[in-house]
């Protein structure tokens, strides 16, 4: 009972730990498929839950939200701020990704026989034309059936602002019934993550469970330079600039995300985090859910700050075991196409990786080249969707500040200090 008083990120971090410690010795003593096979039904039931509320949290959450900002000037200037935010902070990724690249040379020398041709991967991945025209849905119900976030976030984006447009008694009507749907999920929501830390517990157990720690062991170097540019985007270009530009303390800015960094690390996907990144923003670090429901469920599809490192490492990681020297204008073409390939990845395990070979064809590389990484890519694809939910926060505080807002409690000197 005492453990059910522990606040809740305290339970997801004892779950995480477990969940690792449990892995370990299941591979020891060989019983890792007891591991995969029946402690990860508790991961799954978690993670079925989590998509479940998916697309009505999103629908719900942006119509109230876009119906409570008004009119046109204050959305104009929100896409502005949120566009802005995501395009600095991901090339600012890219360009830390780069320089490490060009100072470890991860890949120089590196042998690996070439003989690990990639299995299982879709390497179609969309243009960027397509992924563009996919935004606006042909049929938005069929999208949210299918739970295709970025055409179901486009719908409801104009419906929410065309409420606005139109007359009482039916714009009233309308406020108040998604209003009321979003309490609802918001509600739900809270129910369902009281289940996270046995849900991360699980989830973290079967990964470890199925890749071992000995797959490190040849990608440690190239391993070392994404989480290095991780740590460094994650612990100092974001914390610097939500404390310079919003007077925000990084540290409180943390605790209030961190049940939600837990689960991104243990999903390893953007989209099944979302419902705690909205219940931490607004509950925790007291962003209203005007702000929260505009910037947080577009960030989960196309800001991905930690994707769009890992997307320009592993592409030169690629290169420098293959001996092929890329230009200087060829390392820009990458930066270019990490950004993206960034933005065009779903929020979902492993989309970063297929989103390489947009990168790889650009710059002329082999696309086997995604081989070697595939065996360390579901760990690194965690710390790098910490980092992407972690930029989505820092984004959503840093406009709900420069928009104004009074709750926050996450401010370096609360107003009342
Ligand atoms: N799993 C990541 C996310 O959901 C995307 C990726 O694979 O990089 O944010």
């Amino acid at each position: 009972m005492k453990l059910l008083k522990m606040p809740l990120h305290w339970q997801i971090f004892i779950g995480l730990i477990t969940g690792v410690a449990l892995a370990v010795v299941a591979r020891f003593f060989h019983f890792e498929t007891f591991v995969t096979d029946q402690v990860a039904i508790l991961g799954t039931i978690f993670l079925r839950s989590l998509k479940m509320i998916i697309v009505p949290l999103i629908v719900s959450s942006i119509i109230s939200g876009v119906t409570g900002l008004g009119d046109a000037e204050n959305f104009g200037r929100l896409a502005a701020k949120t566009f802005t935010y995501y395009i600095m902070t991901s090339i600012f990724a890219i360009l830390t990704g780069l320089v490490l690249v060009n100072l470890i040379h991860p890949g120089v020398g590196a042998n690996f026989g070439f003989h690990q041709a990639p299995h299982n991967i879709n390497t179609s991945a969309a243009t960027f034309k397509e992924t563009l025209l996919r935004i606006i849905p042909t049929n938005p119900l069929a999208s949210m059936v299918k739970g295709e976030i970025l055409p179901t976030i486009f719908f409801s984006l104009l419906f929410g602002f065309f409420i606005t447009r139109t007359s009482d008694p039916y714009r009233t009507q309308l406020t108040n019934l998604f209003e009321g749907i979003f309490r609802v999920m918001m509600k739900l929501t809270h129910f369902i993550i009281l289940f996270a830390p046995i849900g991360v517990f699980a989830l973290i157990a079967k990964i470890i469970a199925q890749t071992g720690l000995e797959a490190f062991i040849p990608l440690f170097k190239y391993m070392l330079t994404v989480l290095l540019g991780l740590i460094i985007h994650a612990t100092v270009t974001l914390p610097l600039i939500i404390y310079l530009l919003g007077g925000i303390s990084p540290l409180k800015h943390f605790k209030a995300m961190s049940a939600a960094l837990m689960t991104a690390f243990s999903t390893s996907s953007s989209s099944a985090t979302l419902p705690l990144t909205i219940d931490n923003i607004e509950n925790n670090a007291g962003v209203s859910n005007k702000i929260s429901s505009f910037v947080l469920p577009l960030g989960a599809t196309i800001n991905m700050d930690g994707t769009a490192l890992y997307e320009c490492v592993a592409a030169m990681f690629i290169a420098q075991v293959y001996g092929i020297h890329l230009s200087f204008v060829q390392q820009i073409i990458v930066v270019v196409t990490a950004l993206l390939a960034s933005i065009g990845a779903a929020g979902i395990p492993m989309a970063g990786l297929v989103m390489i070979t947009i990168i790889l064809k650009a710059v002329g590389l082999p696309l086997e080249g995604i081989g070697l990484i595939l065996a360390v890519d579901r760990i690194l694809d965690m710390l790098r969707t910490s980092v992407n939910v972690w930029s989505d926060s820092c984004g959503t505080v840093l406009i709900a500040n420069s928009e104004g807002e009074t709750g926050l409690k996450v401010l370096n000197h609360p107003p009342s200090e």
